[in-house]
């Protein structure tokens, strides 16, 4: 299965790839995840990207395009992969076409979560993530649960929740304008691909879970189709062009031809008649 998951910042991307990757056992590949990984080790890509990421804008396509050749050569994406907060523009997107075209791996599907724009700020100011496994919950609308599943699967203490430093709310603003203008644009461009699926992802993590099964569940029976497809239409085309244009072609040319030669026919038999009569009654 490869796919992606498309939505505005806060649409609950990160939280359905984490769930479906668990679920599925193919890897979820998030650019921001990768990105801020590189920043936090400091590594040159990660000094290049700190300042858009800081500002809400995007990190420069080359940039992003290097890391995911890179991340999707190695041998668990081969399987499959769960994009996650990538492509984000139309560049990104025939980039990822390009790539996967090489790879002889195209996408299965790509689902749009869909949150209401208030819903995306609520979501964004509540959220927090542990700084130890990197799991994301939210103070608002799904805290970190108390007991033994509080604790940290990475340090076995209690999750250390820490707020992401572009989640403040002149970056968020930024950050949902640049959905608008540089990511919305590419629901169309999968549209047109047949490949967009749309879920409605408001509601209960587990309720987001279900619809986003359920969309993935459309593609796999169009994919089955389209397997046998090629069978089908290989027995069936020359059979539908000889069903339509053959007779077409065929009863303009034989209508006349078959009303002619009885008309022909009665009319010599009634010319011979006529003669035989006429002969008979001069001997007579
Ligand atoms: P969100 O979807 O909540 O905005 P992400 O973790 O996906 O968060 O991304 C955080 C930041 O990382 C983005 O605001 C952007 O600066 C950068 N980023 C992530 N993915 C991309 C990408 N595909 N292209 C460019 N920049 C990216």
């Amino acid at each position: 299965m490869r796919i992606v998951l498309l939505g505005a910042p806060g649409s609950g991307k990160g939280t359905q790839a984490h769930r479906l990757a668990e679920r599925s056992g193919i890897p979820q590949i998030s650019t921001g995840d990768l990105l801020r990984a590189a920043v936090a080790r400091g590594t040159p890509l990660g000094l290049q990207a700190k300042a858009a990421m800081d500002s809400g804008g995007l990190v420069d396509d080359a940039l992003v395009l290097g890391m995911i050749r890179e991340r999707l050569a190695e041998p668990d994406a081969r399987a499959g992969f769960i994009l996650d907060g990538f492509p984000r523009n139309l560049v990104q997107a025939a980039a990822l076409d390009g790539l996967l075209a090489e790879l002889g791996q195209p996408l299965d599907a790509v689902v749009q979560l869909e949150v209401d724009p208030a819903e995306l700020v609520r979501r964004i100011s509540g959220r927090r993530s542990c700084a130890d496994c990197g799991r994301v919950f939210n103070v608002l609308t799904s805290p970190p649960p108390s007991g033994a599943a509080a604790v940290c699967p990475k340090t076995g203490a209690p999750h250390r929740l820490i707020q992401r430093p572009d989640d403040n709310e002149a970056t968020v603003a930024e950050r949902l304008r640049v959905y608008e203008e540089k990511t919305r644009p590419l629901i169309a461009f999968y549209q047109s691909r047949g490949l967009l699926r749309v879920i409605e992802a408001e509601g209960g993590l587990d309720a987001v879970t279900q619809r986003l099964a359920q969309a993935l569940a459309a593609p796999a029976a169009a994919r089955a189709a389209r397997r046998n497809a090629p069978k089908r239409a290989a027995r069936r085309k020359p059979a539908r062009t000889a069903g339509r244009r053959r007779p077409a072609v065929r009863t303009a040319k034989r209508r006349p031809a078959r009303k002619k030669a009885p008309v022909r026919a009665a009319r010599k038999k009634r010319a011979a008649s006529l003669r035989t009569r006429k002969a008979a009654r001069r001997r007579r």
